[in-house]
């Protein structure tokens, strides 16, 4: 590892001269690694050894799902054809690609029920900020609407997105079932009716639990003229058995890096595609991709149009791989909500009698336990996490939902094997044992990972991704 930083301590260290730039011409020469490829290739590997990933070991970070990716998507998205596509490209040259993301726009159509999509966003996120500029545009002419309610469990992108587009965020608190309270979403109604735009839910909720009250949500929420957002991160619990048309929503974004099985986390890439009900449809970003019978084209001619929110089309090989995806699975994509859901039910089953389960109903595809007993003997959510490392297991999502004490939120998603759900509920109920008896122990977890116990306060506040040799 470090011969290779050694023999190269000072690249990068010399500077362009002024002529060198001026006339495109390079005098002092090329500052090269000094290195064979074998140590490049021993360098990349020991940095990849050292990663945690879903190939490793189990991965049940919740409201990430984190399931696996297939191969098969990988070749799809490395097709010569596809890899030297260049977005400037004639649509006449590209007519593949532009079927493909028409044909993916039409099957994200029948799962979420929209009737028309655009696969732009390149997030979640993005695709939250793109929905809620369609909101903001759609009410325009009502200035009035300027509130957008907001669950208590609600993931942080949606007061964000929600004010990034100049909306006021209203809170709305959770029943003791874990659902939208819908006493105090009538009152805000008879009070603030006329400014209310949208309500931003995700169902099933960040605490794996849905919403059984959607349909009178949706009723309220539409006599008063205003929108439904679906937050789409949690699709993975209900595909081919519900949809969000059906629950009453609008406009909905989806992470097809989530729920269609691309490769994420570190940053990306990802892909948010937003769905939206016919009178959302002209405010969609250009360029929309048509087909007029015979050939694929991109249409930016949009009267209405929010415009463009990428630099491009989107991330398209994310779109190859959920492709793939899709026509692998076909009606398989309803089993494969039916078996997560299983596997949160099961673990959450076997787990409620070591740990607090504060909301003791069926879930969906994850749950959320709480270590407030382990808490009581010093043992904190996170200690609990740095002990699961030890076991080749990445920690579940910790302290979200905020509305839960020292949060666990548990996504195992529908690719593992029965007897990786037993080995973690197994490692979770020595984990709560240890803790009831030799809590001390827990100072010092991880034990065996590359970066031992590191100094969280420290790693938050000056983050640094620098590889520093001298260090
Ligand atoms: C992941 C997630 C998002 C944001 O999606 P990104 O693709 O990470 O930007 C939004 N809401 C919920 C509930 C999520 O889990």
């Amino acid at each position: 590892m470090k011969t290779i930083f050694e023999k190269n301590k000072n690249l990068h260290s010399k500077p362009f001269l002024c002529e060198e730039i001026k006339f495109n011409k390079r005098i002092t020469p090329l500052n090269l690694p000094d290195t064979t490829e074998l140590e490049v290739m021993r360098h990349y590997k020991e940095l990849s050894d050292r990663n945690f990933c879903i190939e490793k070991g189990f991965y049940p970070l919740g409201s990430c799902t984190m399931k696996y990716n297939p191969r098969a998507n990988e070749a799809a998205a490395r097709l010569d054809d596809f890899l030297n596509l260049h977005p400037l490209q004639d649509d006449k040259d590209c007519q593949g690609a532009l079927e493909l993301m028409y044909d993916l726009e039409q099957a994200l159509k029948i799962i979420t029920g929209m009737d028309a999509i655009t696969l732009q966003p390149c997030a979640g996120a993005h695709g939250e900020f793109c929905a809620m500029n369609i909101v903001k545009k759609y009410f325009e002419k009502d200035k009035k609407r300027k509130k957008v309610i907001i669950p208590d469990n609600a993931h942080g992108t949606n007061p964000m997105s929600a004010k990034m587009n100049g909306f006021e965020c209203v809170e709305v608190k959770s029943d003791q079932n874990g659902g939208v309270d819908f006493e105090r979403l009538k009152e805000l109604f008879n009070t603030n009716g006329e400014e209310i735009a949208a309500i931003m839910m995700t169902n099933p909720n960040t605490l794996g639990l849905f919403d059984e009250n959607i349909l009178q949500i949706s009723e309220l929420m539409h006599k008063n003229g205003s929108l439904l957002y679906y937050d789409g991160a949690n699709l993975n619990a209900v595909m081919g058995h519900t949809n969000p048309r059906l629950m009453g929503f609008d406009i909905v974004h989806l992470n097809l890096h989530k729920t269609f099985s691309t490769p994420h986390g570190g940053g990306g890439p990802g892909a948010g595609p937003v769905g939206v009900i016919k009178e959302l449809e002209p405010y969609l970003p250009v360029p929309t991709i048509e087909f007029d019978g015979e050939k694929y084209f991109r249409n930016y001619d949009k009267k209405h149009s929010i415009g463009k929110v990428s630099t491009f089309y989107g991330n398209f090989s994310v779109f190859i791989r959920a492709y793939t995806y899709i026509l692998m699975m076909g009606n398989n994509l309803k089993n494969a909500s039916s078996d997560a859901v299983l596997a949160a039910n099961y673990i959450k089953e076997k787990l409620k009698k070591y740990f607090k389960l504060p909301y003791d109903r069926t879930c969906m595809h994850e749950f959320v336990l709480s270590g407030d007993l382990q808490k009581e003997k010093g043992v904190s959510t996170l200690m609990m996490a740095k002990r699961l490392m030890d076991s080749n297991c990445h920690p579940p999502t910790v302290y979200f939902p905020l509305i839960v004490h020292e949060a666990m939120m548990i996504e195992p998603c529908e690719s593992e094997t029965k007897e990786v759900l037993d080995n973690f509920i197994q490692t979770m109920i020595e984990i709560a044992r240890e803790a009831q008896n030799e809590p001390e122990k827990f100072g010092e977890y991880p034990l065996t990972t590359p970066v031992l116990k590191a100094d969280e306060t420290l790693a938050a506040r000056h983050l640094n991704t620098k590889y520093e040799f001298n260090n």
